[in-house]
């Protein structure tokens, strides 16, 4: 989404991008709920089929409402950022109705039978099962690797001239470990891979891989953008906006996951205070892995913002802050953190992150349970750790529920 000013700074980008013109001059882009869009003529349905004609057919291959909220997701994506002819940035981006869908999208429309992907042990649940499960039957082999170490993840490139893409999540799920982009995307283009990025964890404001040469990025809109837990949704956001135009676009339209013109609408509302809910996030996320490092009842804190962490300074390199999620594992192991998430009084007990309230989760028996133990345990998830996505709620009432819920 293009605005006629260039404002400085991402929310006023952020707030003034959803503001769209449309026919009513609605100040809100209206939520245009029609399955199907109406011809004038025979000869104009035709037209519109071959693309001669611009315009909407069918609410599968393209609607209003879920058109603006992608353009806007791809205006966040790029703000800011030129292209090699010194102009900004033109990203194609396709809503849809979930970010494991729009993850699917990126991946079939740029896999074939024979190809391979290269990827690490962090990565989300779903996203693990796709690759190394669903792609595996289609013939597209995965190799996993330890991504801290540039010169392993070389290797691999080297030994293997059938892998055409590297998917990379940083921060990952639940370690907040982070890949450093800048020098993994150097790699790919050394050995002719394309390098895909899940970035739902920081949303554009706190990283834009398109900086670092990324090609594609993917959100699950459903966490930070949309910011309320209102509704599932995702985006598959590229690069190349005539790949976008052309192969994305077939796959979108072919695996017929398209968002919900209800469901833009409210991700294009989320987005107006994304800059002031990620700082108010960051922040009190920080206060509160200062204060749980320094609790006796736990035994590790896991966030990129402490300067323990094992990422600390690439997430600080690409990164305007941390984040929002962490993860920790206390004394007690297990029985400790049952014990804990049944003790809390206000955070909320759920998975999913990103939204204005504290979410805690156990991933070992919820978002990472459908894993091998083994692979699990390697991907940083313990039995005993537990999630935690930092909401905007009073740092005081926060830090208290999380001291009484350790003490009892
Ligand atoms: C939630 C999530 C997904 C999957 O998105 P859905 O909207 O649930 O389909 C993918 N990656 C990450 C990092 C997530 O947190």
């Amino acid at each position: 989404m293009n605005l006629d000013f260039s404002p400085e700074g991402f929310g006023s980008h952020a707030i003034h991008s959803t503001s769209i013109a449309n026919g009513e001059n609605a100040h809100l882009f209206p939520i245009v709920a029609s399955s199907t869009f109406v011809f004038d003529s025979a000869e104009q349905g035709m037209r519109r089929f071959s693309g001669e004609e611009k315009g909407f057919i069918y609410s599968r291959f393209g609607n209003p409402t879920t058109a603006a909220a992608a353009g806007v997701i791809a205006g966040l994506e790029t703000f800011n950022i030129k292209d090699k002819e010194g102009k900004q940035l033109q990203a194609g981006a396709l809503l849809h109705a979930s970010g494991q869908s729009a993850m699917a999208t990126m991946l079939l429309s740029n896999l074939s039978a024979g190809d391979g992907i290269l990827s690490h042990y962090s990565l989300y649940g779903g996203t693990h099962e796709f690759i190394y499960g669903f792609l595996a039957k289609l013939g597209i082999s995965s190799v996993i690797e330890d991504f801290s170490d540039l010169n392993k993840v070389e290797d691999i490139l080297k030994k293997h001239a059938h892998i055409k893409l590297i998917h990379v999540e940083t921060p990952a799920n639940p370690t907040m470990n982070c890949v450093d982009l800048a020098g993994i995307c150097t790699l790919a283009k050394r050995y002719n891979a394309k390098v895909t990025v899940d970035n739902t964890f920081a949303t554009p404001y706190l990283q834009q891989p398109f900086k670092f040469g990324v090609d594609f990025i993917f959100h699950s809109t459903t966490k930070f953008l949309n910011g309320h837990g209102t509704s599932i949704g995702g985006v598959l956001v590229g690069k190349d906006a005539e790949f976008m135009k052309k192969k994305g676009y077939e796959t979108y339209k072919l695996l017929g996951g398209c968002a919900s013109p209800f469901d833009a609408y409210l991700l294009m509302q989320g987005v107006r205070t994304l800059e002031v809910r990620m700082k108010q996030h960051c922040e009190n996320a920080m206060q509160v892995a200062n204060f749980l490092s320094g609790h006796p009842a736990i035994e590790k804190v896991n966030y990129n913002g402490l300067s323990s962490h094992p990422d600390h300074a690439l997430s600080s390199k690409q990164m305007r802050h941390a984040g929002a999620v962490m993860s920790f594992e206390l004394k007690q192991g297990l029985e400790g953190g049952k014990q804990f998430i049944n003790n809390l009084k206000m955070c909320t007990k759920a998975v999913s992150l990103g939204t204005v309230d504290t979410l805690i989760s156990h991933p070992a028996s919820m978002s990472h349970s459908g894993m091998l133990r083994e692979d699990r345990i390697k991907s940083g998830v313990t039995d005993g750790l537990i999630r935690m996505s930092v909401g905007l709620e009073n740092i005081n009432d926060l830090l208290n529920d999380i001291d009484q819920a350790l003490k009892k």
